[in-house]
């Protein structure tokens, strides 16, 4: 059973993927952390999420030691495809940028980083409940907690908020203090998990009168399809027929004759918003991730920015401990925020090009985005810039 530590340098509220990294990133600044997870260890390495890294998480992995399996069991896929009209479109990621992304699943990411995080005996206490944060605007932050019915407080440096979106960390920056951006799409997506070959090398983004949707893999046997469907629908209202059909429909014909169906072994309804919360720190509290901001699924930014968002804060806690400056963390939020506000405006452009947006009735939007989608199937210069932003902006 893991020890728990009366005082850490950075207690960090959330085991996820920005939490479990952060807490990586600082073991080898020689910076001790402690991480705080409200769910088992079963509960977070089961979920499904993710599952396309950006050329530069993945080259960060691996300079911290994280990348074995990921190199050896990631798919380097150096393009993807949209499809339009029945024509298909090869964005050229390598001859483009000569970058391209890894297919892997974020499930597998949180094995390693959890095996990484053991190997270095940095301690990880799940289960607790009822986490307070005290006295962040103070040098003496404090964070206590319930842990199988006893009370305990961990005295500390900082405060890491890495609890995503459903967590506590948000709230800690006072109302006045605290703005918040966001943007709800009138869709969602419905994603299906299958133990099927996938019907294509590489991920097919699809826009279509029907709506929107994406074919994508975890490995050679198992599928990953999503489907755009109305907001307010449930799980229930898509059989796997249903499914397996709007799917179909909505894939060019060749295409659709190569799909090979089964059984689902995972559905799920993920709403499309953009949600971004600024600043990403006030006092000794700083936050990370899917505590921070919340980008649609198109893009597949959520766990890159997360990813770049502990990159910055690992850099700049290592500065302070190394130099005593706080200029490194002064700067986080803004530096931070920049890259996020890129990763929001991607995602922004893939969502609104490439889904119906129902009952808006809006011809001139249809037409600007037929323009737009020819524009791309046109101009080398636009598929570069898709290309740029897919693979991941500079860290
Ligand atoms: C269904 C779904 C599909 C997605 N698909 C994609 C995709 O295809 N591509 C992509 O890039 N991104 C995708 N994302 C987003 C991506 O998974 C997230 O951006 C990523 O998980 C962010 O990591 P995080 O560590 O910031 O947050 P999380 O992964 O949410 O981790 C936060 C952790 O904090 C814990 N926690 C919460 N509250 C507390 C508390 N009070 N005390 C202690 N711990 C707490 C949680 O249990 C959790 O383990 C998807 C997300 C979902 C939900």
């Amino acid at each position: 059973m893991t020890t728990i530590p009366k005082r850490s340098r950075v207690a960090i509220i959330g085991g996820g993927p920005a939490g479990s990294l952060l807490a990586f990133l600082l073991h080898l600044e020689g910076i001790d952390s402690v991480i705080l997870e409200l769910r088992s260890r079963a509960h977070v390495l089961g979920r499904v999420r993710a599952g396309v890294i950006e050329h530069g998480s993945a080259e960060i992995l691996k300079q911290a030691g994280l990348g074995h399996r990921l190199e050896a069991e990631g798919f380097v896929h150096d393009g993807v495809q949209v499809t339009f009209a029945g024509d298909m479109l090869r964005i050229d990621f390598k001859g483009l940028t000569g970058r391209h992304v890894v297919v892997y699943g974020q499930t597998e990411l949180q094995k390693d980083l959890y095996e990484g995080i053991d190997a270095a005996g940095i301690p990880l206490i799940d289960e607790v409940e009822g986490i307070r944060v005290d006295h962040v605007e103070s040098a003496s932050p404090s964070v206590s907690f319930t842990h199988h019915g006893e009370t305990r407080t961990i005295e500390c440096d900082f405060v890491a908020g890495c609890d995503g979106v459903h967590g506590v960390s948000r709230d800690l920056i006072p109302t006045g203090m605290r703005r918040s951006y966001e943007r709800t799409y009138p869709f969602c997506w419905v994603g299906l998990l299958s133990e099927t070959p996938p019907v294509s090398d590489e991920l097919i983004y699809a826009s279509h009168d029907r709506g929107f949707a994406l074919c994508s893999m975890r490995n050679e046997h198992r599928s990953r399809y999503y489907v755009q469907g109305p907001a307010d629908t449930t799980v229930a209202e898509w059989p796997d027929e249903r499914f397996w059909s709007e799917l179909t429909a909505r894939l060019p014909a060749g295409t659709a004759r190569s799909l090979v169906t089964g059984p689902s072994i995972e559905k799920i309804v993920t709403p499309v918003r953009s949600w971004v919360g600024e600043p990403m720190r006030h006092g000794r509290l700083f936050l990370a991730g899917d505590a921070a901001h919340i980008v649609p699924p198109t893009g597949a930014k959520g766990l890159n920015l997360a990813v770049s968002d502990v990159v910055y804060l690992s850099r700049a806690l290592g500065d302070f401990y190394s130099t005593g400056s706080t200029s490194g963390l002064d700067a986080y939020s803004g530096t931070a925020l920049a890259r996020v506000w890129k990763a929001v405006r991607f995602s922004w452009w893939m969502t609104t090009m490439l889904h119906t947006f129902p009952g808006s009735g809006d011809d001139f939007e249809r037409r600007l985005q037929i323009a737009e989608l020819e524009y791309l199937f046109e101009s080398e210069s636009a598929r570069r810039v898709m290309a740029e932003n897919y693979v991941g902006l500079p860290l």
